[in-house]
């Protein structure tokens, strides 16, 4: 049993007489300790593919299972609770709640799933170098730092597994090492990690690389 599959996803999105097929079939698995990577050009389908994954939106066909549980065209409740309980979560904008500080953000997905940690809010912190800035609203984050607080908040809940949106699109370089070596430690510790990314850096760590073109996976 894998950590999750998707099975012949297919979606589909109309606008006046225009159809879009964003995603035309497409079949994939991760494991625990495993990192794919999504890639492929602007409008392949990748932000679409892992929001169906997440049941943040739904496939028109095809379903996702989560450590072998269906996901897909279940009640949104029943939705959330098993993205809440399975996923940490980093879209490419909107990660954290804008009224709440960064460690705030953090206690809030620890409260989703179960009691907040404070020991490991700070650890989580230290880890992506932001403990000096816990008390920040994300406003008065700079991108890199934004970025590093929205991964600290997708892994507050210690998800099996971490589905991310071009994780590494706003930040310099110096981040994204950083960002990748935290990624590559998760992963050593059991993470599944799913990541759409135009980094070749960040390809380059993957275990797999799954390449999309027009809603295609394009293996050539
Ligand atoms: P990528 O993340 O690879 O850039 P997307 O998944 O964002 O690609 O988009 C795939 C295709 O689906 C594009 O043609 C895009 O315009 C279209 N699309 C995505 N979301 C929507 C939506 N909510 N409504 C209409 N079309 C959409
Ligand atoms: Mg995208």
């Amino acid at each position: 049993m894998h950590a999750l599959e998707a099975h012949e996803l297919y979606r589909f999105f109309h606008i006046g007489d225009d159809e879009t097929a964003a995603l035309r079939g497409i079949s994939l698995h991760v494991s625990a300790g495993e990192m794919v990577a999504v890639v492929g050009p602007s409008g392949s389908g990748k932000s679409t593919l892992l929001s169906c994954i997440t049941g943040l939106d739904e496939p028109d066909a095809g379903y996702v299972e989560v450590a072998g549980k269906r996901l897909t065209r279940r009640p949104e409740a029943e939705r959330s609770r098993i993205r809440a309980a399975s996923f940490g979560i980093f879209q490419q904008s909107g990660n954290l709640f804008g009224h709440l500080s960064v460690a705030q953000n953090l206690r809030l997905t620890m409260l989703m799933v179960g009691k907040p940690n404070e020991k490991r809010i700070g650890m989580l912190l230290e880890s992506v170098d932001l403990l000096h800035r816990a008390r920040a609203l994300p406003a008065e984050l700079s991108g890199g730092e934004a970025a590093r607080a929205a991964l600290a908040a997708a892994l507050a809940a210690d998800p099996p597994i971490l589905v991310a949106d071009e994780p590494t699109a706003e930040v310099d370089r110096d981040t994204e090492s950083r960002l990748i070596a935290h990624l590559e430690a998760r992963r050593r510790a059991g993470l599944a990690t799913l990541l759409a990314t135009h980094s070749k850096a960040l390809a380059l760590k993957a275990d797999r690389i799954i390449a999309l073109r027009d809603g295609r996976i394009d293996n050539e």
